[in-house]
């Protein structure tokens, strides 16, 4: 299991003196944090064996299990796309994950949330390797303290590698914000709510760090954002390597015939002919470069070369360059120089 490095927790006490603070004197927050840690996160992959990819990953206090399906048939037909895989991310809030008991029926917000998850997912899937077929992504959060989408998220990107669907990169995010004047990053509930607070959720594909998500509660200025998304991309680096360190570990306790794909390759990587069709196998098997493959010549084609023209090439001499004033031989001229050069 990919886990962040402990850090040392205090209990939280937003309220001294019966007044509420966010960062002390040093630099320290209500859970002990600096401006600067994240909260534990722990990511494992391969949880759920009855979905092609899976996983459950704790950030904090927040829990959240993905599980993925697919590429599958794509039903109903009218969502299909026929140039490509439909992404169909379901973020959900299980009732008991919240304080108060949440009403179970999807709210805007988690229709939102969906909606905008998903299309960051889909910049990182070769969806076009997959048309008419669908990605079905069900996100279930069961505890709640802040940044759920962004945890959701982060753990959806691992499932769907886990499933062994191609994707040109993972996709990490991570919330950078404001409280009490504090740049802060990975803002937990009582932060969220600073009566000056700035929550800003960010997903990156972590090697081009390409924005594939960005969102802002609040209000601040062009300096700040530009602080904070440097904040969010240097941050993100390490929930990525925690995300790839959860596939590492998945991957190395499967036997092969788990690991979808492997059946199709050797164990040098190169691709497996049993499990090529025979039109496949054609293809790949080795050639003489001099054989025509079958194709028999009848007769032998004889070009003749043209007769040289006055200011046009000689086919005899492709390289060359007649000067159409002169006639004269630009490639001599040149070589001349050249030699003349040299000496
Ligand atoms: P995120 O979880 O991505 O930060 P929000 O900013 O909308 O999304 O929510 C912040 C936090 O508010 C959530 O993580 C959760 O702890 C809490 N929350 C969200 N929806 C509800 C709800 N319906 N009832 C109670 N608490 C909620």
């Amino acid at each position: 299991m990919a886990k962040d490095k402990a850090k040392t927790k205090t209990e939280m006490k937003p309220q001294v003196e019966g007044k509420e603070w966010w960062v002390d004197s040093k630099g320290k927050r209500i859970d002990g944090r600096s401006v600067t840690d994240l909260r534990d996160i722990t990511i494992k992959a391969g949880v759920l064996p009855n979905a092609d990819g899976s996983c459950y990953l704790e950030w904090g206090q927040n829990k959240v299990l993905v599980s993925v399906h697919g590429p599958r048939e794509c039903l109903p037909k009218h969502q299909a796309n026929p140039y490509k895989a439909t992404v169909r991310y379901n973020y959900r809030m299980a009732t008991f994950s919240v304080t108060e008991r949440k009403n179970p029926r999807p709210g805007r917000r988690e229709v939102e949330i969906s909606k905008v998850s998903g299309e960051a997912l889909e910049r990182a899937i070769f969806l076009e390797k997959f048309p008419n077929t669908a990605i079905d992504i069900f996100v279930e959060v069961l505890d709640a303290n802040a940044g759920t989408r962004i945890a959701c998220l982060t753990a959806a990107a691992v499932a769907v590698a886990d499933a062994g669907i191609p994707m040109r990169d993972l996709v990490t995010g991570i919330t950078v914000g404001r409280a009490e004047g504090n740049a802060i990053i990975d803002l937990n509930k009582h932060e969220e709510d600073a009566p000056d607070a700035v929550d800003m959720a960010v997903a990156f594909l972590p090697n081009s760090k390409e924005v594939v998500l960005l969102q802002m509660d609040g209000e601040m200025t062009s300096k700040e954002f530009e602080n904070l998304m440097e904040m969010a991309a240097d941050n993100a680096s390490k929930v990525y390597e925690l995300q790839k360190a959860a596939l590492k570990e998945s991957v190395l306790s499967k036997s092969p015939e788990q690991i979808p794909g492997m059946d199709e390759v050797t164990d040098t990587g190169a691709p497996r002919m049993e499990a090529m069709s025979e039109e496949e196998q054609e293809m790949l098997k080795p050639r003489d470069p001099m054989a025509f493959h079958g194709h028999e010549f009848e007769e032998e084609t004889k070009i003749e070369p043209k007769p040289a023209k006055k200011g046009k090439k000689d086919p005899k001499k492709a390289d060359e360059t007649i000067d159409e004033d002169s006639g004269e031989d630009y490639s001599d001229m040149e070589r001349d120089a050249y030699d003349g050069g040299k000496e």
